[in-house]
C-alpha cells in the first residue's frame, strides 16, 4: 500500500451511531471506518440491522446518536446533517430501481443534471462503457436481462462519482449462474474505479471471497469487522464462529498447553503452559478428519452427497455431534464406527462463555 492510502483520511467513518425504531434497536453505538477503495460486505441474521446502516450513510434515516462522515464531510451528526442528495453516495439495490420509461443512456444520465450536455453525455458514455454496456445504450429496461439491468444500475450510481457505493444484496435476485458472474464483474468495476464500496449480503461465501474486511452484525452490534481471513479462522465470538461457516463446539479443557476433548488430543497451545482451563473448541467439518474404528464409541449417523464433498455427521459417545467433509472418494456409510480427529498443524479456535480467547484468562 503506497503512502498516500496510508495517509489519506478515511472514505467513510461512522461514530457512535445508533438507530432504534421504538423498542427495536437496530443500529447500537456503530463505529466503523472504511479505507478509500476499500470494500466492506456487511453480513448477519436477518434484521440485524445491515440496511439500516445502509439508509443511515444514505442519509434515508436519521441517527438518533453519533456521527457519519463521508469522504471527509460530517453528513448526519451533531455538527451537521447533508440530505441524500447532497451526500456523495451511490446506491444499487436488489431490484435495480430502474426507471422504466428511460432509456439506458437517460437512466445513467439522471443523477447528472449538474453537468453540460456534453459533460453529460461524455459520463454516461464513460460509465456504460465501463459496465460493458455501451452498445446497449438505447435500449429500455424491459429490454434486458437481469444481469445487464444490473450493470446499468451500477453505472447509473457510479456516474455521479460516488465516494462511497452502497450495494444492498445486489445480486440475490440473479439467478446463481448468472450471480458470480455478475458479481465478479462488479467488484472489478468498484476495483477499477477505486470506489469505497460497503456491499450488504446474507450469503457467507460472498461476504468471505469479495470483502476486503468483513463486518458481522448481530442485533445492531458489530460482532467483528476483520479480514475474511480472521473472521473465518480466528472469530472474535462464538457467534461469528457459528454465523460464519461450519462450526461444532465441543467441552474442552488446555491443560499444559495441550488441548483435550471428548476425541482426544486436539493441538498443542503455544503460550498455554502452567494452567488448566475449561474452554469450547471450536471444529470446522473441514478439519476433522475421520478413521474406520471399530473400537470408538463414536458413529457416523448422517451422510450427504454433496458431489465434490461429502458432509459426514458423527454422534459422539456423549451424545454431541460432530461433523467432518470428506473428499468424494471417502465414505464412511451410516452406522460406521470411527475415531475423529484434528489434523496436524491446525490451531482451533478457543472459547470461554461466547468470546474467544488467544490466552490463558487470569486466574
Ligand atoms: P437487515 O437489513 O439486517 O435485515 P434492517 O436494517 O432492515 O435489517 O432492520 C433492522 C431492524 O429494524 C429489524 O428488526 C427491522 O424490523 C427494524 N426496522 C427497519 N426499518 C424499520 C422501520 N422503518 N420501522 C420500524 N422498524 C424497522
Amino acid at each position: 500500500m503506497g503512502t498516500e492510502l496510508v495517509d489519506a483520511p478515511p472514505a467513510l467513518v461512522l461514530e457512535s451511531v445508533s438507530k432504534s425504531y421504538g423498542d427495536v434497536v437496530a443500529a447500537s453505538s456503530l463505529g466503523l471506518r472504511a479505507a478509500p477503495g476499500e470494500l466492506l460486505t456487511l453480513i448477519g441474521p436477518s434484521g440485524c440491522g445491515k440496511s439500516t446502516v445502509l439508509r443511515l450513510v444514505a442519509g434515508l434515516e436519521r441517527p438518533d446518536a453519533g456521527t457519519i462522515e463521508i469522504g471527509g464531510q460530517v453528513v448526519a451528526g451533531a455538527r451537521g446533517w447533508q440530505p441524500p442528495e447532497r451526500r456523495r453516495a451511490g446506491l444499487v439495490f436488489q431490484d435495480h430501481a430502474l426507471f422504466p420509461h428511460l432509456s439506458v443512456h437517460d437512466n445513467v444520465g439522471f443523477g447528472l443534471d449538474r453537468l453540460s450536455r456534453r459533460d453529460r453525455s461524455a459520463r454516461i458514455g464513460e460509465v456504460l462503457d465501463l459496465v460493458r454496456m455501451g452498445s446497449l445504450a438505447s435500449r429500455f429496461p424491459h429490454e434486458l436481462s437481469g444481469g445487464e439491468q444490473q450493470r446499468v444500475a451500477l453505472a447509473r450510481a457510479l456516474a455521479p462519482r460516488p465516494v462511497v457505493m452502497l450495494l444492498d444484496e445486489p445480486f440475490s435476485s440473479l439467478d446463481e449462474n448468472l450471480r458470480a458472474q455478475v458479481r465478479a464483474d462488479t467488484v472489478a468495476v468498484l476495483r477499477e474505479t477505486g470506489t469505497t464500496a460497503l456491499l450488504v449480503t446474507h450469503d457467507q461465501t460472498e461476504a468471505l471471497s469479495t470483502g476486503d474486511r468483513v463486518v458481522v452484525i448481530r442485533d445492531g452490534a458489530i460482532e467483528q469487522a476483520d479480514t475474511p481471513q480472521r473472521v473465518f479462522e480466528s472469530p472474535a465470538t462464538r457467534f461469528v464462529a457459528s454465523f460464519m461457516g461450519e462450526a461444532d463446539f465441543l467441552p474442552a479443557n488446555v491443560h499444559d498447553a495441550l488441548l483435550t476433548c471428548e476425541i482426544g488430543v486436539v493441538s498443542t497451545v503455544p503460550g498455554w503452559a502452567d494452567c488448566d482451563v475449561d474452554v469450547d473448541v471450536v471444529l470446522r467439518p473441514h478439519e476433522v478428519a475421520l478413521a474406520a474404528d471399530p473400537a470408538s464409541s463414536a458413529r457416523v449417523v448422517a451422510v450427504e452427497y454433496h458431489g465434490a464433498f461429502v458432509l459426514h455427521t458423527v454422534s459422539l459417545g456423549s451424545g454431541r455431534t460432530l461433523r467432518s467433509w470428506q473428499p468424494h472418494s471417502v465414505r464412511h456409510p451410516v452406522g460406521t464406527t470411527v475415531s475423529a480427529s484434528v489434523a496436524a498443524g491446525i490451531t482451533p479456535t478457543l472459547l470461554v462463555g461466547d468470546l474467544a480467547v488467544t490466552s490463558p484468562p487470569p486466574r
